[in-house]
């Protein structure tokens, strides 16, 4: 059985793979200690995939604004592979739609974007695809140390710091202020469709898969028309623990 974890700057999700199915396990609020307290109450994982939150060069979390941890100091005793999650979230719309190029955005407490190219995910120096870094303009303080990033304006955490305590309840009463910024955030996708041309943009997480799919078609006011890539709404929430499942299957058919 293959286990994938997607460590979040909230929440951990984990999911069961036997190579055909998912099964799902379990969600826990992220933190060292839970997340290993939770694969130490699964048998027979032979490999796990491990979706983080984190700036990841060479396997190894160079920043993590939005994790309550530095450093990912489990000792596992399986073969694992971790690998960031918007990577792994573009990598299964890749696999389960057939899609070999495309940019998956994933909108939770932050926004990460991942590239598949040809069928594989586009790395860079490591880092490639942080849109939501990108400066947008004025002087609001961005968790990774910069001013006037995207996710100033669009993301779990800056809702969380405009509404304060509100943010939760209006999250769970399903009025969430979406519309905050929305513009903003379609103007970003729109440059990063210009700089990838890719087929579908597909955009989930926690935030992002509960977003207007209608609403999202203004990506296409900021797009030249000869660029129409088929925007798709996943309401997944584990779609960035499938990714890594994926990721996890094929380490282990190279071993
Ligand atoms: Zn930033």
């Amino acid at each position: 059985m293959i286990l994938g974890i997607d460590i979040g700057g909230s929440f951990t999700d984990m999911l069961l793979y036997d190579g055909k199915n998912f099964f799902i396990h379990s969600t826990v609020p992220t933190s060292m200690e839970k997340v290993k307290n939770e694969i130490e109450k699964i048998p027979d994982v032979d490999s796990i995939g491990i979706a983080i939150a984190a700036w990841l060069k060479e396997g190894k979390i160079m920043h993590a604004p939005n994790l309550p941890f530095k450093e990912f100091d489990l000792k596992l005793d399986v073969p694992y592979i971790m690998e960031n999650d918007a990577n792994c979230f573009a990598y299964a719309v890749s696999k389960i739609f057939n899609e070999k190029n495309l940019v998956g955005i994933t909108v939770g407490t932050g926004i990460g974007m991942g590239i598949v190219i040809d069928g594989k995910i586009y790395h860079g120096m490591g880092l490639a695809g942080e849109i939501g870094h990108t400066f947008i303009g004025g002087d609001e303080p961005c968790v990774c140390g910069g001013k006037g990033h995207l996710e100033c304006y669009f993301s779990g955490w800056s809702i969380r710091k405009r509404h304060g305590k509100e943010a939760k309840e209006l999250f769970e009463k399903n009025k969430f202020p979406y519309d905050e910024n929305f513009e903003i955030f379609c103007r970003a996708l729109a440059n990063a469709t210009l700089l990838f041309d890719p087929s579908i943009i597909a955009i989930g997480g926690r935030i992002g898969g509960r977003l207007s799919k209608e609403k999202l078609h203004k990506i296409y006011d900021f797009l030249p028309s000869q660029f129409q890539p088929e925007i798709k709404v996943i309401k997944d929430d584990y779609m960035v623990a499938k990714g890594a499942c994926y990721l996890a299957e094929e380490m282990k058919n190279k071993l």
